[in-house]
């Protein structure tokens, strides 16, 4: 078949960026990535066959920069643009702008788009075309008193959401009257400053919700088709956490007035493309066809995408491309059949035993489990920066049935071995076993109310410590044991830092092809250690049960850094070289670290060029503002391990400082 087009500009970055280069590779469309400073390494412009720098780390200077990514389209010879998801992805003025230019938007029209964007406008519009909508107020009026009277109308418990809301955020549940104007006031600060408009609609909270969501796709032939449903029903603070298709307990009758719900608001605003009908469904009991509502439109591709393409076997890249190009749809709407379940889980780099916190970090190592779907932005040695969302990879799996996807998707999230940074895998895979998720009771309380279940704290075990400490120092017992056995069965003192505790304990090598671990809770011993890659196993105990690990090692500013992935949960254990140490804070020579994960944007520095105390060596950008670092007494710039334009991590050593004359 035609490429649809010679050659595509990717405006987006990370996993979704990569994600349309390789259907656009397999097409035979040539790509063009774009990227920002703080993305000059990253997979997407590896992946691409040209990029384009479009500017500073900061996503408005960049990603969000219209002029800036036409004129790489332009400059490249690019006939269409992908926006991906999020950033420009849902702006009209940007879809106009693209076509002003003389270029191709994979998208829906700016009408389209416009006509969804506002929720409020977007309800009273599905109203209009016969789609059932969530009860509640949509209309244009703002006062306090006129809200409150409707919200009293309505009925508690409300939900009031911005009309230009997105992402979770700008919404407030309301339990009873007292509370509304507290409530309305938040509301409308949080949506002011995240979507610059603070006007909300008032809807009637929907007990136990579901979110089941429709997939479309319209051509502009006017044809428009289904491809199922996704639950999305498993959500932290509005936001999807897992999601899976088909829904469970869907049946064809409700599956029937669903998709025919959808259908109908695509086809009422002429929509072209791929597109998603978000509905919430009542969860407190089985699934009715008069119990699910229109809560808005995303007129663009779903980050979830991938478990439709599961279960239909399609390509919605390749759909959006082929549509975008002025083809009619791949198949009609009786071509279109399930085959099996899928589920898809958003690893992020974040903390779940701290609130969620996202982190940040260099991913020192970085394994899927290879019989999932693995979509990911970023691979071993990229840094999770605080630029942007810190979502991971996204890990997908299918099955022929339900039970057998989501068994699949435990085994793949506790094989995610992502170490450097703190992530929600363990989380995950703990909600991936959950009893309630595995019956398919699902809804958005669901995460909340487990939460402490959820949050794992798993003990680092004695025998992960002599696993960790045996890799970490290198022993091979069986071709390195002459050297240990110098020390015949005296016990060698080994130190690790853990979580902020110190651990101290004693590695005794008896000579008897064993290692044993001792000072701890309990004393423990290895035997038949055996390492592949990353990879450890040895047995252990009187049982000999086999133990097995997957362990990364790597060289830290503060000694030997070790992440061992055991049972499914990652633990960091570092242990402490005083003479690292020593050469990163200057006992040794001077070093200049990064104080925190930022972009290099000016080196002043010049290697072998003597400096003053105070003089300016480095400018680095890290949380949208400029640090200058200075010398710190006066001395001879002696290496310069960074470049401009570069992301370094916090504690990254930047440059090396000598005394003069030394
Ligand atoms: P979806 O509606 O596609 O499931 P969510 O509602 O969970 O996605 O929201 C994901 C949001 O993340 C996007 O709507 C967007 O606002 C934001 N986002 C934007 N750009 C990116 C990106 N490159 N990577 C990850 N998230 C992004
Ligand atoms: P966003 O644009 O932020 O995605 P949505 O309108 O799609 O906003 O709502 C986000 C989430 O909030 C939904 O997925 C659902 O979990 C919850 N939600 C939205 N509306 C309601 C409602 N009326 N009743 C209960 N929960 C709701
Ligand atoms: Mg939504």
């Amino acid at each position: 078949m035609k490429p649809p087009f010679s050659k595509l500009l990717i405006a987006n970055r990370g996993e979704i960026a990569c994600r349309i280069i390789a259907t656009a590779r397999r097409l035979g469309v040539k790509t063009v990535a774009v990227f920002s400073d703080a993305d000059a390494r990253a997979l997407h412009v590896e992946l691409a066959d040209e990029a384009v720098r479009i500017g500073p780390a900061p996503a408005t200077d960049s990603y969000l920069d219209a002029n800036a990514i036409i004129a790489a389209a332009k400059r490249t010879g690019a006939e269409a643009i992908h926006p991906g998801y999020g950033f420009l992805s849902e702006n009209p003025e940007f879809v106009e702008a693209v076509e002003a230019a003389g270029l191709v938007f994979v998208g829906p029209s700016a009408d389209s788009i416009r006509a969804m964007g506002l929720k409020d406008a977007a309800k009273r519009l599905m109203e209009k075309a016969g789609v059932p909508v969530v009860p509640g107020y949509h209309g244009e009026a703002q006062e306090v008193v006129v809200l409150a009277a409707k919200a009293n109308e309505i009925g508690y418990p409300v939900l009031i959401k911005a009309r230009a809301g997105g992402g979770g955020k700008g919404m407030r549940k309301v339990d009873d009257q007292r509370a509304f104007k507290d409530a309305l006031g938040a509301a409308k600060r949080e949506a002011k400053s995240a979507f610059g408009d603070d006007r909300v609609l008032v809807e009637k909270y929907v007990a136990t919700p579901r979110h089941i969501e429709v997939q479309v796709f319209g051509d502009s032939h006017g044809n428009v088709v289904h491809l199922f449903e996704r639950d999305c029903s498993l959500q932290r603070r509005h936001q999807k956490v897992i999601e899976e298709a088909p829904a469970p307990g869907m049946t064809d009758d409700v599956r029937a007035a669903m998709t025919e719900a959808a259908v109908k608001a695509a086809q009422a605003i002429n929509y072209s493309g791929a597109g998603t009908i978000e509905f919430i469904a009542d969860g407190s009991g089985p699934l009715r066809s008069d119990g699910f509502w229109f809560m808005e439109m995303n007129t663009r591709l779903q980050v979830e995408h991938p478990v439709t393409e599961a279960i239909t076997g399609q390509d919605l890249v390749e759909w959006q491309l082929r549509v975008a190009a002025g083809e009619t749809l791949p198949l009609s709407q009786g071509d279109i059949a399930i085959s099996g379940h899928a589920f898809e889980a958003r690893l992020y780099a974040e903390d779940p035993a701290n609130g969620f916190l996202p982190a940040t970090g260099t991913l020192h190592h970085l394994a899927f489990d290879q019989n999932a779907r693995n979509d990911a932005g970023v691979r071993s040695g990229d840094a999770i920066t605080p630029f942007y969302d810190p979502m991971i990879a996204k890990v997908i799996t299918h099955g022929e049935t339900r039970d057998e996807a989501l068994s699949k998707l435990g085994t793949a999230l506790r094989g995610t071995h992502v170490a450097g940074t703190v992530t929600n895998a363990a989380f995950l895979a703990t909600l991936a076993s959950h009893e309630g998720f595995a019956r398919g009771e699902v809804d958005t309380g669901l995460i909340d109310r487990e939460n402490s279940a959820l949050i794992v704290s798993e003990p680092l075990t004695e025998a992960a410590i002599a696993l960790a400490a045996v890799t970490a120092l290198e022993l091979d017992p069986a071709a390195r044991f002459a050297g240990w056995r110098l020390w015949g069965d005296a016990s060698h003192p080994v130190r690790f830092m853990h979580g902020g505790e110190e651990l101290k304990r004693r590695l005794l090598l008896p000579g008897d092809g064993s290692v044993v671990l001792e000072g701890g809770a309990e004393t423990v011993r290895l035997r038949g250690i055996v390492r592949e890659g990353t990879k450890v196993s040895a047995r252990t105990g009187a049982t000999g049960a086999m133990i097995e690990a997957n362990i990364a090692v790597w060289r830290g500013i503060e000694g030997t850094e070790i992440s061992i992935l055991m049972d499914g949960v990652a633990h960091d254990l570092l242990m402490p070289d005083p003479l690292a140490v020593a050469a990163h804070h200057g006992d040794l020579g001077d070093a200049i670290l990064a104080p925190m994960t930022g972009i290099v944007r000016a080196v002043t520095a010049r290697e072998g060029v003597a400096v003053d105390k105070g003089d300016k060596l480095v400018v680095l950008e890290a949380m949208k503002m400029e640090t200058s670092l200075t010398a710190p007494r006066a001395g001879l710039v002696a290496e310069i391990f960074c470049a401009e334009g570069e992301t370094v991590d916090g504690g990254a050593v930047l440059l090396r400082f000598e005394e003069t004359g030394s």
